[in-house]
C-alpha cells in the first residue's frame, strides 16, 4: 500500500519516512477537521505493514534512523502491537532506533507508565501531539476531546517517561474575539506542560470542515488576520517553558522560529513591527487560494 492519502508529518520529521500504521483518527470529532472523514480507525494488517516496511528498506540510506508512524494517531495503538511493528522494522531495517507520529492527549492518557517506559525504550523519543489549546471553553466548542488539565498531566507524565513530545497550537480556534483568552490560557497550560516544541498553525475554516455549520448557525465567527496576529504575539510572549516555536505553517501569516526564552523578546518586537504591516484583505485572498477557506 505505502501510504494511503493523506499522510502527514511534522517539519522537523520531513527526512523521516513515513509508515502508516492505522487507518482513520480514532476520535474524529473535531470541528475544525476533515483529514480523515469517512475513514474508520482500524489497525492495518501485519503483512500489509510489512509490505510497505520491505518498500522503505529498498531505498533507504545507511544512516536512516528515524520512521514517522502515521494514520490519524497510530499511538492509539496497544503497546504490543507497537512494539510488533518495531520488531519488523528493526529486521528489515537494523539501523532504525527511533520512533515518532502524531498522537492524541488521551491516547497517553490511555497508556500506563509502564507502556509509556516500554516505548521510550523502544525508541519512541520523540511524538507530536495535537494540543491545539489550554482554553477549555474552545477545546468543549470544538470537541477536542481532552481539557486543559490533560494537557498538563499528561505532558508531566511523558516527561516522567523520558519522552520528548511537540504540540501544535491552533491559533483563532477559540473565536472571533476571544484570541487573547485563548493565547493567555494557552500558554499556561503548555508551559506546565513543557513540550520541547510548539507548531503554530492559524485556523483555516473550510466548507467540509464541521465547523461551517456553526459558521452557519452564528455559533463561531473566524476572528480577523488581525486578532490572530496578536494572539500569537500574546501566546509567545506569555510562553514561560523552554522551547522552540515555530510559526511557518503555509496558513501563518507573519511567520518565525525561535527559542523561548532565549529568543522571545526579539519574536515579541519581530510581531510588533510586522503586524501594523499586514493586510487583512490579501492575508484571506492568501487563505482562499490555498486553502479553499470560507469565511
Ligand atoms: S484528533 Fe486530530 S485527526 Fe482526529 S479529528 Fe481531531 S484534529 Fe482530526
Amino acid at each position: 500500500m505505502l501510504i494511503e492519502s493523506p499522510q502527514h508529518r511534522p517539519p522537523h520529521d520531513m527526512s523521516s519516512p513515513m509508515l502508516q500504521i492505522v487507518t482513520g483518527c480514532s476520535h474524529g470529532k473535531c470541528h475544525f477537521c476533515d483529514i480523515f472523514t469517512g475513514v474508520p480507525f482500524t489497525a492495518l494488517p501485519m503483512d500489509e505493514i510489512t509490505a510497505d516496511i520491505d518498500k522503505i528498506a529498498q531505498t533507504a540510506t545507511a544512516d536512516l534512523r528515524r520512521i514517522y508512524l502515521t494514520g490519524g494517531n497510530p499511538f492509539a495503538l496497544p503497546v504490543s502491537k507497537l512494539e510488533a511493528v518495531f520488531d519488523e522494522v528493526e529486521q528489515r531495517i537494523p539501523t532504525v532506533k527511533s520512533y515518532g507520529g502524531f498522537c492524541r492527549i488521551m491516547d497517553i492518557e490511555h497508556k500506563s507508565d509502564e507502556d509509556l517506559k516500554r516505548l521510550v525504550a523502544r525508541g519512541v523519543d520523540e511524538i507530536t501531539l495535537g494540543a491545539e489549546s489550554g482554553f477549555d471553553e474552545a477545546l468543549a466548542f470544538m470537541e477536542k476531546g481532552h481539557v486543559a488539565a490533560d494537557i498538563v498531566e499528561q505532558g508531566q507524565r511523558l516527561h516522567d517517561a523520558g519522552m520528548r513530545f511537540t504540540f501544535f497550537y491552533l491559533a483563532g480556534m477559540a473565536g472571533a474575539g476571544r484570541g487573547q483568552e485563548n493565547a493567555l490560557a494557552s500558554a499556561e497550560v503548555f508551559s506546565q506542560a513543557g513540550p520541547s516544541r510548539i507548531l503554530v498553525v492559524t485556523i483555516t475554516p473550510t466548507k467540509d470542515w464541521p465547523l461551517a455549520h456553526d459558521i452557519e448557525a452564528g455559533r463561531w465567527q473566524p476572528p480577523s488576520e488581525g486578532e490572530i496576529a496578536r494572539e500569537i504575539q500574546t501566546f509567545v510572549r506569555h510562553l514561560s517553558c523552554t522551547c522552540m516555536v515555530n510559526c511557518s505553517h503555509d496558513t501563518d501569516i507573519i511567520r518565525f522560529e525561535g527559542m523561548v526564552p532565549l529568543n522571545q523578546q526579539k519574536l515579541v518586537e519581530l510581531m510588533d513591527h510586522r503586524i501594523p504591516q499586514m493586510n487583512e484583505q490579501a492575508a484571506r485572498r492568501m487563505r482562499e487560494a490555498l486553502h479553499g477557506a470560507t469565511f
